[in-house]
């Protein structure tokens, strides 16, 4: 009889052992997701005009050479290294990350960024900057709500940014300034994914510029967008194929 009982103890224990690992599992798996990563900038700008969007006659520049730091360096070199480690923290979970680009030798105009971001039917484009100026803080940019535009991706956008500025700001420490519309970014205007771009600190920032020059601290930085991605993921519903490639794994 005591066998019994202690058999039985152990069998409970083992399917408890089972079922919280399942759990853990399924919860930390983002298989099926696809994220697409845009550094910003390059290492020459390109002045050539394009539309701001699909059929406009509103034009800007192809893409322009950003900010910098004067201990950090230039903010496209920065942002592609923020960039390549949150690559690597993503696929870690599981997720399909595409980067728009990983070397600084690149010419992409705003409008090919965002259709790389359509072309692999992104969750997610998330396009990494840093502002220029003094200011000791980040905020995240959405596509502003305009009809044939952005209007299919308005409302999941708005969702994603306020997600990730909550969580990067809260894992960075740097002050939270929130979320604010953009409608003249071709970047935006010509996704058809949700899209977002995080303004991740201000170069020009004395005590920013220092700590954005360490490789401690862009891991950090990166972790912490990465945190806003997966809170944001969780929203959505699971991918197709999601639940059998959780079973047969
Ligand atoms: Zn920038």
């Amino acid at each position: 009889m005591k066998r019994i009982v202690s058999q039985n103890i152990l069998n409970f224990v083992l399917i408890l052992f089972l079922f919280l690992s399942y759990q853990i599992y399924a919860e930390d798996n983002f298989q099926g997701f696809v994220v697409c990563i845009d550094p910003g900038h390059q290492g020459q700008a390109n002045d050539s005009q394009e539309p701001i969007g699909p059929g406009s006659a509103t034009t800007k520049p192809c893409v322009s050479s950003g900010t910098s730091g004067a201990v950090a360096g230039p903010e496209n070199i920065v942002v592609l290294d923020i960039g390549l480690r949150l690559h690597d923290i993503l696929i870690k979970k599981g997720i399909t990350v595409v980067m728009t680009h990983t070397t600084p030798n690149i010419n992409m105009c705003n409008s090919e960024r965002a259709a790389v971001g359509n072309r692999c039917k992104a969750n997610l484009s998330i396009r990494l900057h840093c502002d220029a100026g003094s200011e000791h803080g980040c905020f995240t940019l959405y596509p502003a709500l305009i009809e044939n535009w952005t209007d299919d991706i308005y409302a999941e956008s708005f969702k994603a940014a306020k997600i990730v500025q909550e969580a990067y700001a809260t894992y960075t420490g740097i002050p939270d300034q929130g979320e604010l519309p953009r409608s003249d970014l071709s970047g935006f205007n010509w996704s058809d994914v949700p899209v977002i771009l995080p303004e991740m600190l201000h170069m020009q920032n004395s005590s920013d510029d220092q700590k954005i020059s360490t490789p401690e601290f862009r891991q950090t930085m990166a972790q912490g967008l990465a945190n806003g991605i997966l809170d944001y993921l969780k929203t959505l519903p699971p991918p197709k194929g999601k639940s059998s490639s959780i079973i047969t794994k």
